[in-house]
């Protein structure tokens, strides 16, 4: 088989590829290992925090700013929510890094006192002196819904998609699976945890991080609602931290531990998709308890999840030679990116000028 472009891998950011080289009339061939949606990759567990305000670089604004663009025009058409801008709080002490990384953002923020917080939120059990920056443009989005649509438009717009599919090697500009192979001029590559299998010699570490849903103590409660519990960054004063956001689904708060007990280090494939009482929950649970009194600390619900660190905590994203682009290295910031990064690998593939400017995320700073 012949086409013009490959896309490897359709999750997060595979998908929103193939859905963008698709918008410009380009054939594209997409292939994904699993089931389109499927909960073994990075891109599961019904929600993402959606921040404009992004504290891991300036430079993510404008990238997020097209995803929530790309994103509503698709809602548009098909009837469905990828975003919802509730806000978002960045919580910690003045120098803490998502306050000062929220302030340098270069978005309309605004800051709290501790007072304006307590008054505001009084969820948080704030620790003496932390203040916080609100991030309008802020809220969650939904990240399987938003896979499978991304493919779906794909579809629609002339894309060939083979789901279940694995690709076994990369070789120039033949991609092979079991059943087909692919002769295309350029390929994109979005492999996530197993990236730095089709790529050899990325500096890429997959990370285990569950994810963990809590209840409020009293049921009735509707503090952590999503109307009245935005998404949240928290940095603690020992540097550990919790992020988190209120619930549409009906079966919690989702919260999750920056710095805590993750391993990493091992191949995507052999991923502990058991979740460790010991392990996973005691440290998660006990910050829980403290941060937010009026939740439960027991989890209700949890399933394994993995993100894929980089050296510098940036994602890859762009040209890595001629024939070859990737995105992935999400360093667990990457999906509220992934159509604006669709967007930028797109261009790059077409040769047009990029909407902004991401050579932070060029892949060849490596
Ligand atoms: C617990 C957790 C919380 C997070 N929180 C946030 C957040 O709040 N906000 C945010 O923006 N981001 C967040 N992230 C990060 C975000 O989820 C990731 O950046 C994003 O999902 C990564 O997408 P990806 O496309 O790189 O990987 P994936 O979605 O895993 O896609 C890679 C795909 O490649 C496929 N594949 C691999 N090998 C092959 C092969 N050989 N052949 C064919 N297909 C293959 C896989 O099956 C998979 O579908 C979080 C991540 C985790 C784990």
């Amino acid at each position: 088989m012949r086409t013009d472009v490959v896309v490897v891998g359709l999750g997060a950011f595979g998908s929103a590829a193939l859905w963008r080289l698709a918008a410009r009339g380009v054939n594209v061939v997409g292939i994904e290992r699993q089931a389109i949606g499927h909960p073994f990759g990075s891109s599961h567990g019904t929600t993402r925090l959606f921040r404009v305000a992004c504290m891991e670089h300036p430079g993510l604004s404008e990238i997020a700013r097209k995803s929530l663009a790309l994103w509503t025009e698709l809602g548009e058409r098909t009837g469905e929510t990828y975003v919802r801008q509730t806000g978002s709080l960045n919580v910690g002490g003045p120098t803490s890094r998502p306050v000062k990384g929220a302030q340098a953002a270069g978005a309309a923020t605004t800051d709290l006192t501790h007072e304006e917080v307590r008054a505001k939120y009084p969820q948080y059990n704030l620790e003496p002196g932390d203040v916080a920056v609100w991030d309008p443009e802020a809220g969650i989005c939904y990240a399987e819904r938003t896979v499978k649509a991304q493919v779906a438009e794909a579809e629609r717009l002339g894309a060939t998609v083979y789901p279940h599919t694995m690709v076994t090697s990369i070789e120039g500009t033949t991609v092979r699976t079991p059943t087909i192979d692919i002769e295309a001029d350029q390929v994109v590559v979005c492999g996530g945890a197993w990236l730095r299998n089709l790529v050899p010699g990325l500096p890429l570490t997959p990370r285990r991080t569950p994810m963990f849903w809590f209840q409020a103590m009293d049921p009735d409660s509707e503090a952590f609602q999503l109307a009245n519990f935005p998404s949240f960054i928290w940095e603690f004063a020992d540097g550990r931290g919790l992020w988190g956001h209120g619930s549409d689904e009906g079966f919690g708060v989702k919260i999750g531990l920056d710095g805590g007990r993750h391993v990493g280090g091992f191949d995507a494939d052999d991923l502990d998709r058991y979740i460790h009482p010991l392990d996973d929950i005691a440290e998660l649970a006990a910050a829980v308890g403290r941060a937010f009194p009026g939740l439960d600390p027991a989890p209700v619900k949890a399933i394994p999840c993995m993100v894929t660190d980089s050296p510098d905590g940036q994602f890859l994203a762009g040209r890595y030679d001629d024939r070859l682009l990737i995105a992935g290295g999400d360093s667990g910031h990457g999906f509220k990116h992934c159509a604006g990064i669709g967007e930028l690998l797109a261009q790059a593939t077409t040769k047009e000028a990029p909407y902004t400017d991401a050579s932070f995320v060029d892949p060849q700073r490596f």
